[in-house]
């Protein structure tokens, strides 16, 4: 049985790469905030600062909360510290 070579790619073509990727992890971002919305999710106000946030649901059971344009909201929120301390009881473990 004969494994499908990996393609070899020339440097050129990885800086593209590049390029192309974060292209695609503006997408990504755009498709996250999609994909937020038809899974479990919530729009909420921040504990912190009182700002309109979403909350997503993940299928770990992990929720994080993003901006509405889908920055986390863990990089803008002035009270990020109090938030991470409201998490961690949240787990209360
Ligand atoms: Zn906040």
């Amino acid at each position: 049985m004969e494994k499908p070579a990996l393609p070899v790619t020339p440097m050129g073509h990885a800086l593209k790469a590049h390029a192309k990727a974060a292209v695609e992890l503006a997408q990504m971002k755009k498709n996250l905030l999609l994909l937020a919305h038809l899974m479990n999710w919530e729009t909420a106000k921040c504990g912190g600062c009182g700002l309109p946030i979403l909350r997503v649901k993940y299928p770990s059971g992990k929720v994080v909360p993003y901006d509405p344009d889908a920055t986390p909201h863990f990089s803008t929120c002035p009270e990020a510290a109090l938030i991470r301390k409201e998490q961690r009881k949240c787990h209360g473990r």
